[in-house]
């Protein structure tokens, strides 16, 4: 099947932009970083998961954009299909569009800005959000390198904004291991497929 042709679509949600961070037990162990942008969920594969400390930069790598029904996604893929493993809703909510671009009609004040529409954000190569979610809540930065390590693929950073959300002690992604969704664990969502 084309890429193109997913069997599933999903409508735009209606209030406020949702994103899904899904923990994806393939090959390897990673954190599927999504968020809504224009009717689909844009996608960076996340190797050590989102951080709380406004310190450290977690690489993203840009994947596949993928349909919104796919946010609602918890279970296992099957042994030769792509992604083949376990898959959990470690984080979802929604999201406000905090990005921002110089404000060029104000050349007078050099550090006016003025909001922009996340898809021009998103080629830009900077956007920054604010999350709802139920183990993330907060702002964060999605920048992308000018100089990427592997050539052809997009690589991004994430980091927490240094706001009052910031938490440099809590380290959601190594002791918060149960799904947003259904409160199960890694375990309990391959089992239940098995
Ligand atoms: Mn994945």
């Amino acid at each position: 099947m084309s890429k193109t042709a997913e069997p599933f679509g999903g409508k735009p949600s209606k209030g406020k932009p949702r994103f899904v961070i899904q923990k994806h037990q393939a090959r390897s162990l990673h954190f599927d970083v999504r968020i809504e942008i224009d009717g689909v969920m844009v996608s960076w594969a996340v190797p050590k998961g989102p951080s709380l400390n406004p310190k450290e930069m977690r690489l993203a790598i840009r994947t596949e954009d993928h349909p919104i029904d796919y946010a609602d996604f918890e279970g296992t893929i099957p042994e030769g299909e792509y992604g083949a493993g376990t898959v959990m809703i470690w984080d979802e909510g929604t999201f406000d569009n905090l990005s921002m671009e110089k404000d060029k009609n104000k050349d007078k004040d050099k550090s006016a800005k003025k909001p922009i529409p996340l898809s021009k954000a998103l080629k830009e190569g900077k956007i920054h959000v604010w999350l709802h979610g139920s183990k993330l809540e907060g702002g964060y930065l999605f920048f992308k390198s000018s100089r990427p390590m592997t050539p052809g693929q997009e690589q991004w950073f994430m980091k927490k904004e240094n706001d009052d959300k910031a938490d440099a002690r809590r380290n959601p992604v190594g002791t918060e291991n149960k799904s947003a969704r259904s409160g199960r664990t890694m375990k309990q969502i391959e089992k239940a497929e098995g």
